[in-house]
């Protein structure tokens, strides 16, 4: 499905769009517990993206396996403070490793992790409970950084078309990338999709559009 609406909008696949994706989702052992958390549905991604890696906490320069770390909200901040720990904090570390990220076109994030989750990651108020949910400090510079980019997680690609609308917001962002004029065309080629993708297409040609 995803090959034959890319066809129909003449993207072709000679140079896939770079996406970033945390790197535990596509097998490498990286985490806090020294395991991953492969996801078949981020790796068959890889027929029609270039996925690129990032793991911010091992990157902030942790170790694996490692002490959990997680977000606190302590005097109305968000910080990322070690569970064990709460005197290391590793906020502005993880919020400044989006640097290392180069040109995306889209960025796959874990869900509920505290460096990578959108909107997903709990936040714990003083007495430990869990307050309110939030994005993790890496991808909220992942954000500021590349405004306007696809962004999803594991759990919005589990459907067909959550990932089919993932990749032809991809695609578009790239197309629009290297052409800001190419808006019009790709809403007329749009046209021929079901109105599910038109609208995905829509929303990411307006997103930019809102940036410029
Ligand atoms: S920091 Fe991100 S990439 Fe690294 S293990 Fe945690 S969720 Fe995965």
């Amino acid at each position: 499905m995803i090959t034959d609406l890319l066809a129909k909008l003449d993207f072709t696949r000679d140079a896939p769009p770079p996406v970033g994706v945390s790197a535990c989702l596509v097998g490498d052992a990286v985490r806090y517990d020294g395991d991953h958390k492969f996801q078949t549905a981020v790796a068959e991604l890889e027929e029609w993206l270039e996925l690129r890696r990032y793991c911010p906490e091992v990157g902030i320069g942790l170790p694996v396996p490692r002490p959990a770390i997680e977000i606190r909200n302590i005097d109305g901040e968000e910080r990322v403070r070690g569970v064990d720990e709460p005197d290391r904090d590793f906020t502005h570390a993880l919020h400044d490793y989006a640097r290392e990220v180069t040109t995306v076109d889209g960025y796959i994030f874990k869900a509920r992790s505290p460096s990578c989750g959108w909107d997903t990651a709990p936040v714990f108020d003083e007495t430990g409970a869990q307050a309110s949910t939030s994005s993790g400090l890496f991808n909220q510079g992942v954000q500021a950084r590349f405004p306007g980019i696809p962004f999803c997680d594991e759990e919005m690609l589990q459907s067909e078309a959550g990932r089919t609308d993932f990749v032809l917001r991809v695609y578009c962002h790239q197309a629009l990338r290297r052409n800001p004029d190419a808006a019009d065309a790709l809403r007329h080629q749009s046209k021929s999709l079901a109105p599910r993708y038109q609208d995905a297409m829509e929303e990411q040609i307006a997103s930019m559009a809102a940036r410029q």
